[in-house]
């Protein structure tokens, strides 16, 4: 294993060569554009509905939160790893104010099955494949991408690079050919970064508001027994 992973440089800049031999230079070009426009989606994703979700349903102001989960998304930025970053996520959701028998529960499940960012990276990714392909998506198809995409996200493990794996199944539903994952192979993992720490960063918010859900219960039963 050790010997392979020590000759995967090589194999990837042989591929990336392949690529931009078959595709032109400007497929470099086209790469950055699909990179930034990946987290234009996450930012724009992160900012409106983690932002949002913290303050309306456990009362924690945008940049409070964002502050308190900045350890955890540098942690996950940099591993690429939802399932490798959960003892970091816990601490700061708990630091937070989430129960702890709560972010106990509530992270290691979000790690399996709620990955927003991997999400967005495989819809991205996709419509980018599409063009590479030749093919101009119509809506139906645009229909049939999100709904794979969420599935697949949800089936993705919280390894680094599962995502790419995972996006096998949004492009095979919409008949691109799987060989075009090559094209962005060689840069994915600078997609996993951002897609792990949006993905933990929603695992935070969730038990945050979990708490809340629960506390405001546990009230409202101690009110009706009295
Ligand atoms: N690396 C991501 C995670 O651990 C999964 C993915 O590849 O999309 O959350």
């Amino acid at each position: 294993m050790g010997f392979v992973i020590s000759l995967s440089p090589i194999g990837v800049f042989a591929y990336m060569a392949w690529v931009v031999a078959t595709q032109g230079a400007e497929i470099l070009g086209s790469l950055a554009l699909v990179l930034a426009c990946a987290y234009i989606g996450y930012a724009i994703h992160a900012i409106a509905v983690y932002s949002a979700s913290a303050k309306a349903f456990a009362g924690i102001s945008p940049i409070a939160f964002f502050k308190g989960a900045a350890a955890a998304m540098i942690f996950a930025f940099i591993s690429t790893s939802s399932a490798a970053t959960l003892p970091v996520s816990k601490e700061c959701a708990d630091k937070m104010g989430a129960d702890s028998d709560i972010s106990s529960f509530v992270l290691p499940l979000g790690a399996t099955i709620n990955m927003d960012g991997t999400a967005i990276y495989q819809c991205v990714a996709t419509v980018f494949l599409a063009s590479c392909a030749g093919m101009e998506l119509t809506l139906s198809q645009m229909v049939i991408v999100v709904v794979t995409a969420t599935l697949a996200s949800i089936g993705t493990a919280g390894v680094s690079g599962a995502g790419m794996i995972m996006l096998a199944m949004v492009l095979e539903a919409i008949g691109i050919p799987v060989a075009y994952i090559g094209l962005i192979v060689a840069v994915d993992r600078l997609f996993d970064m951002g897609r792990t720490c949006l993905n933990v960063t929603f695992d935070i918010s969730c038990s945050l508001c979990v708490t809340e859900w629960e506390r405001e219960k546990a009230a409202k039963g101690a009110k009706a027994n009295k």
